[in-house]
């Protein structure tokens, strides 16, 4: 599917007033330690990185992120920032991203990493269509990098000083590198530290763009207590601004940013992690079985009951289906919201499917199915018996084989019925 990369607010200002993201904190190990971070959890009033209310597993934060579309459809981007790196947890991170891929592949995917970890993954990072990646770099020389890092871990081994810093900086630069090569959107975002690295930033900007990196979030940073960098004072406008103009001869400057926490989510002016914080505590505490529990049904468009032989538009009703024991049953037969009403159609008909995880269909179009799998509901052409499809759905069968199938009436391929499917 070819994503509209315009659509990402942090990277299009234009965009910003329309489209969302939200974070999905699902990595809570941090391989280095930066002297002005205190990943704190729990206080919602702060906003800043490394901050969140909960961590999510994969399967956790695939339910979050269907409640949180629910609840706000304009978000176009799922991104990973924390509450530590991506990439000191890529099990989790690129877990994540494929059942998003999944479930809903038109997002954008968007991670922020300190570079520490990300070189294994470039190519996991391509092939999972991540098409923007933060690199925060806020020194290009080993002398200034460990005045910020306290540590860098790789592997088992910890490293510390100069030594430390120069291991970080190389992996930093090889994957901006790496990023550009394989078409990913690169941003550096820089810290201004005061009386550390104010009187350098320009030249970390001057090697980025030589890089090919795509554009620089200078932010200034933001005393944290119990941190070494605490007594420093954030700089204010008079030093931010100069230091971009500067910066700015060489790379783009980002001018918007919001400094977001590692559960930021809504619009970039209209933050929503206060009122999702209850949704993403929820998510956070769901089993694996909860979510299936939360859906344990299979909606089924079907004339006489044997076959699936309708399409999603032109059924009037979805029969839903259920298994106990093993054994399939039919729980009832549910009437599908009235046609004709455009893609709101297709937003109702997830809320009268909300309790089923799948619906089988003979055919259905791209809008419907990317609306329905949005809220939830998987899309499964299936061609032939039910019962086959339900066993799939439910016991992880081959529903790619059931697709081409004789035995329906309606084919894979949708011809167009008149009965606006999308
Ligand atoms: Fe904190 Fe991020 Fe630095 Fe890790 S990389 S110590 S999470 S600011
Ligand atoms: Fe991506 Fe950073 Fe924007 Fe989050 S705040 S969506 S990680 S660019």
């Amino acid at each position: 599917m070819t994503k509209d990369t315009t659509k990402h607010p942090c990277f299009n200002k234009e965009t910003a007033g329309s489209c969302g993201r939200v974070h999905l904190p699902v990595a809570p190990k941090c391989n280095i330690q930066c002297n002005y971070c205190n990943r704190k959890y729990d206080c919602v009033n702060e906003s800043r990185p490394g901050v969140t209310s909960g961590i999510l597993k994969p399967y956790q934060a695939a339910e979050y992120m269907d409640k949180v579309l629910a609840k706000e459809p304009r978000i176009t981007v799922a991104g990973i920032a924390g509450p530590g790196d991506p990439f000191a947890n890529p099990a989790e991170v690129l877990e994540t991203m494929r059942l998003l891929n999944e479930k809903h592949p038109h997002l954008l995917f968007c991670l922020s990493s300190n570079g520490m970890g990300i070189l294994p993954y470039l190519d996991d990072i391509a092939a999972l269509g991540v098409s923007h990646v933060t690199i925060t770099m806020s020194a290009v020389d080993p002398v200034i990098g460990a005045k910020i890092y306290a540590w860098v871990k790789d592997g088992n081994v910890v490293y510390r000083g100069e030594q430390g810093a120069k291991i970080l900086l190389e992996r930093q630069l090889a994957a901006i590198k790496g990023l550009k090569e394989r078409g990913v959107t690169v941003k550096v975002n820089s810290i201004i530290i005061p009386g550390i690295n104010d009187e350098h930033i320009v030249e970390v900007a001057q090697v980025a763009a030589e890089l090919g990196a795509d554009i620089q979030n200078m932010i200034p940073i933001k005393p944290t207590a119990d941190t070494p960098f605490a007594g420093i004072p954030e700089p204010g406008k008079e030093t931010v601004l100069p230091l971009r103009r500067e910066a700015g001869v060489f790379i783009e400057q980002m001018t918007h940013c919001k400094r977001c926490r590692a559960d930021a989510v809504g619009l970039l002016g209209d933050d929503q992690s206060a009122s999702l914080c209850g949704t993403l505590r929820a998510c956070s505490k769901l089993k694996p079985l909860d979510v299936e529990m939360a859906r344990p049904y299979v909606a089924v468009a079907t004339r006489e009951g044997m076959l699936v032989n309708q399409h999603l538009g032109e059924a009037k009703s979805f029969q839903i289906w259920g298994e106990a024991d093993g054994a399939f049953r039919l729980v009832e037969d549910r009437q599908a919201p009235k046609s004709g009403c455009g893609p709101q159609r297709w937003t109702d008909l997830a809320t009268t499917l909300k309790d089923c995880r799948a619906v089988l269909v003979a055919a259905v179009g791209e809008t419907p199915q990317m609306l329905l799998e949005e809220h939830g509901v998987k899309t499964h052409v299936v061609n032939g018996f039910i019962e086959d499809g339900l066993r799939a759905v439910y016991h992880g069968g081959d529903l790619a084989s059931l697709k081409g199938r004789r035995g329906g009436i309606g084919g894979a391929c949708c011809t167009g019925t008149g009965t606006s499917c999308g």
